[in-house]
């Protein structure tokens, strides 16, 4: 049994598909943010984005790329924010790997990717250094 996802990829329940290919698909987001605002997926089901195989990550993000433009373009849109929120501690509710395409406009009342965490943290230039590393030692 699927995510919901999985159902409009199989044709279960409707979806207003704006495009597809053979590992992609991207829909009109139900409740959306704004309109225009569409939702990218793999057709395979992965939860989180480190979860996605290398080849299918790069047609994902081919995909984004070419749709980003047509749906600002489509709703004449300013701006747009794209972005994945990559596990449920980051408000992800469907575990089907989804990136999220937010068209804006100027005034909008919609804030930048800095308004989705919590408080700032208050970090030293150690701390900074440290966590540099840290990722840098692991990729
Ligand atoms: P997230 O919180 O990142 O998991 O976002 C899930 C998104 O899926 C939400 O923006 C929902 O509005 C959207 N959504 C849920 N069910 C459907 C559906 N059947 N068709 C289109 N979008 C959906």
């Amino acid at each position: 049994m699927g995510t919901i996802f999985s159902q409009i990829i199989d044709g279960d329940i409707p979806a207003r598909i704006v495009y597809e290919n053979e590992t992609t698909i991207a829909f009109l987001d139900a409740n959306p943010l704004a309109p225009g605002h569409t939702l990218v997926i793999p057709k395979e089901e992965y939860e989180r984005l480190n979860d996605v195989p290398d080849d299918v990550a790069t047609d994902l993000y081919a995909t984004v790329h070419r749709l980003v433009p047509e749906v600002e373009a489509s709703v004449d849109a300013d701006a747009s924010t794209v972005a994945f929120n990559n596990g449920e501690a980051a408000g992800q509710e469907v575990p089907h790997v989804h990136c999220h395409i937010v068209p804006r406009f100027e005034g909008d009342g919609g804030g930048p990717i800095h308004a989705v965490a919590g408080d700032a943290p208050d970090l030293s230039d150690d701390e900074l250094d440290d966590i540099a590393e840290e990722i840098d030692s692991r990729v």
